[in-house]
């Protein structure tokens, strides 16, 4: 029988050294902390539950249409056509990521990453519920753990569904609901995948979402500096570790591991192991700042509930910087932060400009196919053109579209007014006829055409047609 080659340290917090998987049940550490998180994850899920229902106006407050490729956000309906709009959104949301995680590290991570609050503040104490609290000797009946995941299966099912109404709408997706499955076997199908995903997710792999999978841990290396906010221990004030006699008075309210003999004071951690069992992805943090570390301050919790019991100053683990905790000056503006500040308001600025200055309408009148234009007996030149109107309106809408200047000229389409649906674009081919003597000695004449939908909306954009002894031009311009 071969050896196993073992690794000289431990390699991965959810990993054994014979290789298999260590698993993890973090005790929970109720302190401040906590039940500020707590309340952030109830917030966060209540308002991940409502959203597709809170409607502005008469849309979906939120609707990523992904078929009709339409992204519905706060009541603005973003079309393709909005590429830049799209870009600088976002870049935008990457700048904010950057930024934030400058200033307050893995903040995100730790109080509103949809993986750690389902599974910290759904799906552990669920687990908790049915089969004890970690460390516990009381035993619970076997069968419940059954029920555990009868409830997980229940709870996924019901995000799942969450979660496609975000891109159906609700009332596709009630309607769905009431009918068989086998009318819309793609969406049952994408629900089920959902479903299944979830399950193995918080069911099964957990942690390990933070500490393998996910990109953006992986990027923290580049993301913070010795200034950003973590969560740190602060190893002068707790070493040399080393576990204490009960105090004096003989409390022995705090669990802690009792030595024979008296010793001197050791410095404050009494290495009694708190922070690591209720970390939830396996970490000692007094090892230092580690990839796996998504700063959600339960080691805080827990710390500081020893040094209150053992009536010494909390913080020994603290949300602190890496150079605060060497004796430096904590600095919240520097040049990295200072740099994504900038950026990030230009990036808005523009994002905020374009949305305020958007035409309600997308105006694109093109050169058709074939050649560029006819000779008539009459003397009149004859151009075909396409006008491309784009309705970003929520109101149906009928444009006219007419020639202003020269007087000679005169647009026929084969259809006009062109009406077209809201978020929808209409394509219409057509002529554009002018008098022979309206174009210049180089075969070209620009034509004003203005653009009305009867209501608020008129606008007058230059084509530059071709014709006799013209060459290729160039096209419409607003
Ligand atoms: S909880 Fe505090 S005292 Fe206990 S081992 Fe961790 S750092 Fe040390
Ligand atoms: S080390 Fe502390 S802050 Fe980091 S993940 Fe573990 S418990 Fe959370």
């Amino acid at each position: 029988m071969t050896s196993l080659l073992r690794p000289n340290e431990r390699v991965l917090s959810t990993l054994n050294a014979d290789g298999s998987r260590r698993w993890l049940r973090p005790k929970p550490s109720r302190g401040r902390f906590w039940r500020a998180r707590r309340a952030v994850a109830y917030f966060l899920i209540a308002l991940f539950v409502a959203l597709p229902y809170i409607r502005i106006g008469d849309k979906p407050a939120v609707l990523l249409d992904i078929l009709h490729r339409e992204f519905t956000l706060f009541g603005r309906t973003f079309l393709p056509t909005d590429t830049v709009l799209l870009a600088a959104l976002l870049v935008g949301v990457f700048l904010t990521v950057f930024f934030v995680t400058a200033l307050f590290g893995r903040v995100w991570c730790g109080w509103a990453c949809p993986q750690t609050v389902y599974m910290e503040f759904v799906f552990r104490p669920i687990e908790r519920l049915f089969e004890g609290e970690p460390g516990s000797t009381r035993r619970k009946p076997a069968g419940l753990k059954a029920v555990k995941y009868a409830v997980y299966v229940a709870l996924s099912v019901f995000l799942a569904h969450t979660f496609l109404a975000y891109f159906v709408g609700v009332d596709e997706l009630l309607l769905w609901v009431r009918q068989s499955p086998l009318l819309h076997p793609v969406p049952f199908v994408v629900m089920l995948a959902t479903t299944g995903l979830m399950l193995f997710d918080f069911g099964f792999f957990r942690e390990q979402v933070c500490i393998v999978a996910c990109p953006y841990g992986r990027m923290q290396s580049v993301m913070l500096d010795r200034d950003s906010l973590i969560v740190s221990y602060d190893r002068g004030r707790g070493e040399p570790r080393g576990r204490v006699r009960r105090n004096s008075a003989g409390r022995a309210d705090v669990a802690l591991p009792v030595v024979a003999a008296p010793a001197a004071r050791t410095a404050d951690c009494v290495d009694c192991g708190k922070c690591v069992v209720t970390c939830p992805t396996g970490i000692d943090i007094r090892d230092g700042l580690q990839m796996e570390c998504i700063g959600c301050a339960q080691c805080i919790d827990a710390c500081d509930d020893v040094m209150r019991k053992l009536d010494r100053p909390v913080g020994l683990i603290r949300y602190s910087s890496a150079n605060a905790m060497a004796g430096g000056r904590a600095r919240v503006l520097r040049a990295r932060v200072a740099i994504y500040a900038a950026l990030l308001a230009v990036v808005t600025g523009v994002f905020v400009t374009l949305l305020v200055t958007a035409s309600p309408v997308d105006i694109r009148i093109l050169r058709g196919r074939g050649q560029p234009f006819t000779l008539r007996d009459d003397g009149v030149v004859v151009g075909t053109i396409q006008v491309k109107l784009t309705n970003r309106t929520d109101h149906e809408r009928a444009y006219t579209v007419e020639a202003v200047s020269p007087a000679s000229a005169k647009v026929r389409l084969d259809e006009n007014p062109v009406e077209v649906k809201p978020g929808h674009l209409s394509a219409q081919t057509g002529l554009l006829e002018v008098a022979r003597g309206d174009f210049d000695s180089r075969g070209v004449c620009d034509v004003q055409i203005r653009i009305r939908d009867g209501e608020r909306f008129e606008r007058t954009i230059r084509y530059r047609t071709l014709g006799p002894s013209g060459h290729a031009g160039q096209e419409a311009r607003p």
